[in-house]
């Protein structure tokens, strides 16, 4: 059963719409429903408080850690298992940060990804979004979610905004604590600006040229870069918090000194950062990693020229790398 059934039975039952909200509250802290329920100010009915135990047992039926993985670097990978056997991927980021997954695969196909390589196999339910979140919060706290994990949000855009919406509503969540990724969309910025509770965002470049970028992500919406990110820069001077510019750097590939000039010259004057990312080895796959030296000039000049930027190595590398590694090897081991 899903969250949204347990509160409609739960209002069945007689609780209010103030203790819907607390039971909701209780399951996306990570805590359990009786527990909560005790330390509730207005008492819940005797009928509510005798579903609760059945409510705890639908709600954990979603899914189950399957693996967890620690890394070196403050980084946790956690495999898990949805209802109905499908696994993914889930990473507890340092400072206090998650990356949750919204599809089962991902149809973008950007080539230096494992998750593309595969495809779309589904969408996830809203559910299935919102119990990683759950799950990950029984290991440790969480108070960033970033949707960068499995799948292109976009393709499943209004399951990840209603996980969204409740994030911030239920979740206890700053509403820019929730981010937003993307490889861009026209309706996604339409989407956005309407939404109850908007989100930051981020969006991944990879290329200031539009046909490298083509070459990059060969099943992204073709719209200009240019385009792209003036939406995204009207849609970050209207909720007051800057973009995510993300740019994964690919040796000989977009970390030339014609690419850096590009990143500069698109966004200047933005109101963003551009996090330059360095590449999670995946074996078999045709590209190398950019030495850090030559990613750490990327960050001087850009910063030298006033754009913000961040180097990020890619939280988890020790385990298993990049995004649809942990799953494509469970695979591989069910299969054998
Ligand atoms: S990088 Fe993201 S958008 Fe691109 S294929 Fe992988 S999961 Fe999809």
């Amino acid at each position: 059963m899903t969250l949204a059934a347990v509160l409609e039975r739960a209002k069945e039952l007689g609780a209010n719409e103030r203790q819907r909200s607390r039971l909701a509250r209780a399951w996306l802290s990570g805590g359990e429903l009786a527990t909560v329920a005790a330390t509730m100010r207005e008492k819940l009915s005797r009928r509510v408080l005798a579903a609760l135990p059945e409510f705890e047992l639908d709600l954990a039926r979603a899914a189950r850690v399957a693996s967890i993985h620690p890394g070196a670097d403050d980084a946790t990978r956690l495999l898990i298992e949805l209802a109905d056997g499908a696994t993914v991927e889930t990473v507890l980021l340092p400072r206090n940060a998650l990356c949750v997954s919204s599809q089962i695969g991902c149809a973008v196909g950007c080539r230096f990804c494992k998750t593309g390589e595969g495809g779309l196999a589904r969408n996830l339910e809203v559910d299935e979004i919102l119990v990683q979140v759950v799950l990950a919060r029984r290991v440790r706290a969480v108070d960033r979610v970033v949707f960068m994990g499995m799948g292109e949000p976009a393709h499943n855009l209004g399951n990840v905004l209603a996980t969204i919406e409740r994030l911030g509503q239920d979740g206890e969540f700053a509403h820019k604590r929730l981010v937003f990724s993307t490889v861009g969309d026209g309706r996604v910025f339409e989407r956005l600006n309407e939404a109850r509770v908007r989100p930051a965002l981020a969006l991944s470049l990879h290329s200031a040229d539009d046909a490298k970028r083509a070459e990059l992500l060969p099943r992204a919406p073709r719209v200009p870069v240019r385009e792209l990110v003036e939406l995204a820069d009207a849609y970050a001077r209207a909720v007051t918090w800057p973009v995510l510019y993300q740019w994964t750097l690919l040796d000989g590939v977009n970390d030339s000194d014609a690419d850096l000039e590009g990143a500069i010259e698109l966004l200047s004057g933005r109101r963003g950062i551009l996090n330059v990312i360095g590449w999670n080895a995946v074996e078999g796959f045709p590209f190398r990693r950019t030495p850090r030296e030559r990613a750490i000039a990327w960050v001087r000049a850009l910063k030298r020229a006033g754009v913000l930027a961040t180097l990020r190595d890619s939280a988890g590398q020790d385990v298993d790398g990049g995004c649809g590694q942990l799953r494509s090897r469970r695979l591989a081991e069910t299969a054998g």
